[in-house]
């Protein structure tokens, strides 16, 4: 803060001057190229709070022009990444390569082990070891990404525009080719089908998470962990879904209740009214991103790939497609579907549990040490809250 500034804040107000930017856009300084992308989900996430009477509003750092924040504002930050540009880019391009890879492999299952499910053990041999691997480097790759973060002691969200940018290859890849292409036996069927008009529009329309949607959903999950909204889930007198909530460290159970207000929010907006544009696909992205979560995962088959899928496998976080599915059962107190969804992820996590600590899998394993810690001293204090991963 400037002297001239210090001066105007002492005889004016605290909101005169700009706000210091947090440790990490000092450090790392701020990104420009998903600015448009931003300024579009701020608009959006604006609109969800003004509706909902939230008493919050998001801006821009860069569009603060020099003043400061209201007392209802919270500050966006992009922030840019210490690789250099080359390393962004061949990281970004070894992604690309991967979802390829995933999405041009044709559907070949063993025929022996065509009946087995998730919580058989011939699941395994279901596809073959090459599959697998990628969608495993896949899954561990999207482990590593923080999409964005706050903390208590900053009015300010900070957005991490390297792991936004891998994000979007992921859920912007063309998934429903890769879905349609699992029911045919060669790829020249598909494009004769293709060519004399056989397969439905409907088949080839990809469902997709604009990266602006993706946004405009981490901002309010974000503000959610600003709010003192409580975690409140209904239970409908399941036992796994008590012992999921149950066993959750308290770092878990706060990025639940953030994706709750989320929920709050989102629902009230979504179907209550009549949502378009980059509106309608935030409130879309919920259940799209579940979806595509699952495809992407879909032939993640091995041992090590299951505990990845199901178990809680990155510190601080429950798993991410049980949180998406929690985040769809939530909606469905309001439109009415999603439990069936999430009362088999959690009847296959249980069982998965109930095996891990003796696998020879050491990401089972680790999961389930995770599990156990949870039970015997949960997780407590203030720490940097990330968003989801
Ligand atoms: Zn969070």
């Amino acid at each position: 803060m400037s002297f001239v500034c210090l001066i105007f804040a002492a005889i004016l107000s605290a909101t005169a001057c700009p706000p210091r930017p947090p440790p990490l856009i000092e450090a790392l300084g701020e990104a420009r190229t998903l600015r448009p992308d931003a300024e579009r989900a701020i608009e959006v996430a604006n609109d969800v709070l003004r509706v909902a009477r939230e008493p919050f509003r998001i801006v821009a750092s860069w569009q603060l022009n020099g003043r400061g924040l209201r007392e209802d504002e919270l500050v966006v930050y992009l922030v840019g990444s210490p690789l250099s540009p080359r390393e962004l880019w061949e990281e970004r391009s070894k992604l690309e390569t991967l979802i390829t890879s995933i999405t041009s492999d044709l559907g070949e299952i063993n025929p022996d082990a065509s009946n087995c499910g998730d919580k058989d053990d011939c699941v395994g041999t279901l596809y073959p070891e090459t599959s697998i691997k990628v969608v495993m480097d896949v899954l561990n790759r999207q482990n590593t990404w923080e999409l964005a973060k706050t903390s208590p002691e900053c009015r300010c969200i900070v957005l991490m525009e390297q792991h936004l940018l891998l994000f979007r290859i992921v859920f912007g890849a063309d998934w429903a080719r890769y879905i349609l292409l699992m029911r045919y036996d060669s790829k020249d069927q598909l494009q004769a089908d293709l060519d004399s008009g056989r397969v439905p529009d409907v088949l080839l329309e990809s469902k997709r998470v604009p990266l602006e949607a993706m946004v405009a959903f981490l901002l309010l999950h974000e503000v959610g962990h600003v709010t003192k909204v409580p975690l409140r889930i209904p239970m409908r007198d399941n036992a796994d879904l008590a012992a999921f909530l149950d066993r959750l460290s308290s770092e878990q159970r706060e990025e639940l209740r953030a994706d709750s207000f989320i929920v709050r929010l989102l629902a009230a907006r979504c179907f209550r009214q009549n949502p378009t544009g980059l509106l309608l696909d935030t409130c879309y992205t919920p259940a799209v991103l579940s979806m595509l979560t699952f495809v992407v995962g879909m032939k993640g088959k091995s041992k090590d790939a299951l505990c990845l899928r199901y178990l809680d496998t990155v510190a601080g976080y429950p798993n991410w497609q049980g949180r998406l599915l929690l985040l769809g059962y939530q909606y469905e107190e309001v439109v009415g579907k999603g439990y069936s969804l999430l009362t088999d992820y959690l009847s296959t996590r249980r069982h998965l549990l109930e095996k891990a600590s003796t696998s020879e899998s050491k990401v089972c394993r680790d999961a389930a040490l995770r599990f156990s810690a949870n039970r015997s001293s949960p997780a407590s204090g203030s720490k940097v809250i990330d968003g989801p991963r």
